[in-house]
């Protein structure tokens, strides 16, 4: 498929990278079909979508009719039956192998034929994912980075089936939603969340360990190593689920106890303090000025 004919884009799961995703497709032209299981998580989605393109307006990056146009192009669904005129579809769901799998049984026969299909893992191999549909040549990994308007880097993945043809379309797809990309073999977590998961797993120990408290970690960080964020700041932002659960696909996948997640991150995630999204994690949100739990 070349890039002239994606026209109609497919975002599965509209939860903190759905909406992003969403709202820089829609921006570069698309029509987007967003699609999620839960209601709330569309409701949700449509207003970050609104609110993120209200401020580029107020920072005069877009104007006022561009916002309206966006927004109008986006379309929720809580079935993935929209899927099925869809050019493009990327899957953004929960990042959970079995989650990923059923979406893709269940979408997989709406699609038409010539439709390429990527998912947002941060972490799960392509080449598997991939081989659980029933187009492998026309898949491939697509990681944007959280918050996706933002940031300007998307990792391409090929599966071991990937298409060259395919594979190109989507790169040309990426510099047209204004992003660069950077291309990763399909190894656990690829490059970004190989490097920058460990860190965060590592900060969680300090924590653990009580080397640090959470706001001498983050401060230490930012001031010390000139990040800009801290990095249990960064953990709560990107979802202390979605942190363990690369960090356990690390470490099955690459079989090194170096990657083992630390215990203290497990038990946040089993007591639902999954950070941002949640109101509580490292920091709790219930007030202006996030307050270190620890
Ligand atoms: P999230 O928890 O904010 O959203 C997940 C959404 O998936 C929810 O709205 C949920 O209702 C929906 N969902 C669950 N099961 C579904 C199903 N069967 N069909 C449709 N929707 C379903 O998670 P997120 O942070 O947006 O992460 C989504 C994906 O993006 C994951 O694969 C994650 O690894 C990846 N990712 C996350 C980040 C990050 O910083 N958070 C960065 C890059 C990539």
């Amino acid at each position: 498929m070349a890039i002239e004919d994606i026209r109609k884009i497919g975002v599965i799961g509209a939860g903190q990278m759905g909406n992003g995703i969403a709202h820089v497709c829609a921006l570069a032209g698309y029509e987007v079909a967003l699609m999620d299981v839960a209601q709330a998580s569309l409701d949700r989605a449509r207003k970050t979508v609104e609110k993120n393109l209200q401020r580029q307006v107020s920072r005069e990056r877009i104007t006022e009719d561009e916002m309206t146009a966006a927004l109008n192009r986006i379309v929720p669904s809580t079935s993935t039956d929209a899927a099925g005129d869809c050019d493009f579809v990327i899957e953004s769901a929960t990042e959970d192998e079995s989650v990923k799998r059923k979406i893709f049984e269940e979408v997989c026969p709406k699609l038409s034929e010539n439709a390429i299909l990527a998912t947002n893992t941060s972490s799960i191999s392509i080449t598997r994912l991939g081989a659980s549909t029933d187009r492998p040549g026309r898949f491939l990994g697509m990681h944007f980075m959280n918050p996706v308007p933002v940031m300007e880097l998307v990792e391409l993945i090929r599966g071991l089936a990937t298409e060259e043809e395919v594979f190109n379309s989507v790169r040309e797809l990426a510099a047209r939603l204004g992003k660069t990309v950077a291309v990763s073999e399909d190894f656990p977590a690829f490059m970004v969340n190989r490097i920058l998961l460990p860190m965060i797993n590592e900060a969680v120990y300090v924590l653990y360990e009580g080397v640090g408290n959470v706001k001498s970690i983050d401060t230490a960080m930012k001031l010390g190593a000139n990040h800009p964020m801290g990095p249990l700041e960064l953990a709560d932002f990107i979802g202390l689920d979605t942190c363990l659960a690369v960090m356990q696909v690390l470490y099955e996948g690459l079989a090194d106890s170096k990657y083992r997640p630390c215990p203290l991150l497990v038990k946040y995630v089993e007591a639902g303090w999954l950070g941002r999204k949640k109101g509580r994690g490292f920091y709790d949100y219930s007030t202006d000025v996030p307050v270190p739990t620890r």
